[in-house]
């Protein structure tokens, strides 16, 4: 096929249709055939899913296991934690039906050969910290994909999924979805009777702090573009803590992670003065959020807080004092593995700048915020919950059902539920596919009914960028300037400007207010005005554009959510200058929005949180 030219289209019916194959897509997949035996299981991936998603090059710990076969901990015990975390609002019924079950989830990755450290001397596995266990973990994505090619009737690779297909039937319930194969260019339409959104977080919604040639290195992975929520967005699913965007400390310029560190080789922070300082803000901080301050362990925003306004203070940087622990050969080993089954990238960093951390303490920083569900965040989708456990008000279908009919979702896709990870969001998926194969087997001969007009104006819609470009490339003034139209990266780094200066990004040190925030709505509802004018050179560019796409929604849903909630909850997360301080007479609430298409609007609303777990 030439590239302006005819395109092939693919039809493809499923009973359960997964879209995006990493942690939770896989959990989701193999689980939708155990119960589905009969069943036509699809999972579309726009990558591969051999390495796909967040954990495509490997980790080091797997951050939620209860270790209930040996009394460790129990799930109401980690329901305790994240909602400590989160300072007061999560979703406690999810939280404790992915901490009931994430445990099996984890004896079955070792049964299907994911090497997991023991304890020598208690044969147990080796904690890292009280909830993360540490794992030879460079295979973990190939191990888990296994699991759900196995399972899977069909495995997509390489479709970019761009929209939701609605039944042309009944209101408000899904039928399937859309996109194209970013090898061939071909247009897939995919029929689900019920549809399993798994598409994992956002990142380059703010502008990073590495630009240029460098932006590709973000904390959280470049490719994690935000369709877990626009996917939902566009067909009017309910939304929830969109603004609770995530900050994450971090070495400096390479990311590692520091968990290992703090955890396990117990490293310790100081100032650039060689001092502690997280004790001189306490009352400072005291004044903002109250006892949150008090309780153990520090909520990672407020850890965070110390952190900025100390360097604010004129006395960074930050260094993590690393060169106690390191003296240990055995930590030292520890220390430079963690980086090796996970984010190499660092140890290379250090290298080039002669950084050897048993001699020099290397420096933190905080990260540009990462809108996502799965990690010390809650960002996503209005689910409902358990039947056994969720308050009658959260319970409107089946379990992690969305607020569409049939359209359901895990891992960084939903709301309200955090501190799930690697394993929390595999042990989601499946949790959501058990209740997506109910769904189907109750809908017996109900099948949805896919408008072939609805798919064909889509596809004129998905490809206009490479006719723009068809078009409008005889006229390009300067290098790839053109005066007709923008391309993917010229979107991309508006967008991150405004989402950075309006919202609460790095360059005004996460401080954002109402003033600000109604300004950056104004921008971004223009970014959107010129997506028509989007122009793809290729497959690759199509791509791009409609991750940009997918990135702006979800930044107008995050920005909607942060000028709603009017107070700071979450100091070291972000600031609403105009509302300095946590308000729980008001404010301890989740937030939800809904977006009409067919308007462009936003309704807003707060849900009651519901505390279950004493
Ligand atoms: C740097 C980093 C370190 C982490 N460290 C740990 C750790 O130590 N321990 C731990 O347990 N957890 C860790 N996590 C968290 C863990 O990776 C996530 O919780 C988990 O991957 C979330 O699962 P998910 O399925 O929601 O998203 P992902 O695993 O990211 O999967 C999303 C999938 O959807 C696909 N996709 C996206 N958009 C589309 C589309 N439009 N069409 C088709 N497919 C699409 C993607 O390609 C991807 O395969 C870490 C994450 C990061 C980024």
């Amino acid at each position: 096929m030439g590239l302006f030219g005819r395109r092939k289209t693919v039809f493809v019916d499923a009973d359960i249709l997964v879209i995006g194959g990493g942690m939770a897509g896989c959990g989701a997949t193999y689980e939708s055939r155990y119960w589905g035996r009969d069943l036509k299981i699809v999972c579309v991936e726009k990558a591969n899913i051999e390495r796909s998603g967040a954990v495509a090059q490997g980790l080091y710990a797997i951050n939620c296991y209860m270790g209930m076969q040996w009394g460790e901990n129990q799930p109401e015990d980690h329901v305790r934690y994240a909602r400590n975390d989160l300072m007061g609002l999560v979703r406690e019924d999810l939280g404790y039906d992915i901490a009931r079950h994430v445990d099996s989830t984890v004896h079955k990755f070792e049964e299907w050969g994911l090497p997991i450290m023991r304890d020598p001397k208690t044969g147990r596995y080796q904690r890292e910290g009280k909830w993360q266990i540490m794992i030879h973990g460079e295979s973990y994505k190939p191990i888990v994909a296994e699991a759900a090619r196995k399972a899977a009737t069909e495995v997509y690779n390489r479709i970019m999924v761009t929209h939701l297909l609605m039944d042309a039937g009944k209101a408000n319930r899904v039928a399937g979805a859309v996109g194209f194969n970013v090898r061939t260019g071909d247009f897939h339409v995919f029929r689900g009777k019920a549809v399993i959104v798994c598409a994992g977080g956002a990142s380059h919604i703010f502008k990073p702090r590495a630009v240029g040639e460098g932006m590709g290195r973000t904390w959280y992975a470049p490719w994690s573009s935000a369709s877990a929520y626009a996917l939902p967005i566009q067909v009017g699913a309910k939304m929830t803590q969109m603004e609770n965007r995530i900050v994450l400390t971090r070495f400096k310029d390479g990311y590692g992670p520091v968990g290992a560190y703090f955890l396990h080789l117990k490293t310790y922070t100081q100032n650039g003065y060689g001092e502690e300082y997280e004790k001189r803000w306490y009352e400072d901080t005291k004044a903002l959020v109250g006892d949150y301050i008090d309780r153990h362990p520090v909520p990672t925003c407020l850890r965070n807080h110390a952190i900025l306004k100390e360097v604010a203070a004129g006395r960074g940087p930050i260094r993590m004092v690393t060169t106690e622990a390191f003296q240990d050969p055995h930590k030292e080993i520890v220390g430079w593995e963690n980086f090796l089954g996970m984010t190499i990238g660092q140890a290379v960093v250090w290298a080039s700048q002669n950084i050897d951390p048993k001699h020099i303490n290397p420096e933190l920083t905080t990260s540009e915020p990462y809108v996502m569900g799965s990690h010390a965040t809650c960002s996503g989708a209005w689910a409902s919950g358990p039947e056994d456990y969720a308050p009658a008000e959260y319970q409107w279908g089946y379990n992690r059902m969305m607020t569409v009919d049939g359209l359901f979702g895990a891992g960084d896709t939903i709301g309200g539920t955090a501190h799930k990870f690697s394993s929390g969001s595999f042990t989601e998926g499946r949790i959501a596919a058990k209740a997506a194969v109910k769904y189907v087997k109750d809908m017996k001969n109900g099948q949805p009914q896919v408008s072939e007009q609805e798919y064909r104006d889509l596809e004129k819609l998905i490809y206009s960028p490479l006719e723009n470009y068809r078009v409008g490339r005889n006229e390009i003034v300067a290098g790839t300037v053109s005066p007709s139209y923008l391309l993917p990266i010229h979107g991309l780094q508006r967008l991150e400007q405004i989402m950075d200066e309006y919202v609460g990004g790095i360059s005004t040190n996460y401080m954002t207010n109402g003033v600000l925030l109604s300004r950056g709505l104004e921008l971004l509802a223009m970014l959107k005005e010129d997506m028509s004018h989007m122009g793809a050179e290729d497959l690759h560019s199509l791509q791009r554009t409609w991750e940009l796409n997918h990135r702006l929604l979800a930044s107008e849903s995050v920005t909607h959510h942060t000028l709603f909630r009017e107070e700071t909850r979450w100091p070291g997360y972000y600031y609403r200058g105009d509302h300095m301080k946590l308000d729980d007479a008001n404010w301890h609430c989740f937030t939800l929005s809904r977006y009409d298409r067919n308007t462009g609007k936003w309704e807003m609303e707060k849900a009651p949180v519901y505390h279950i777990i004493d």
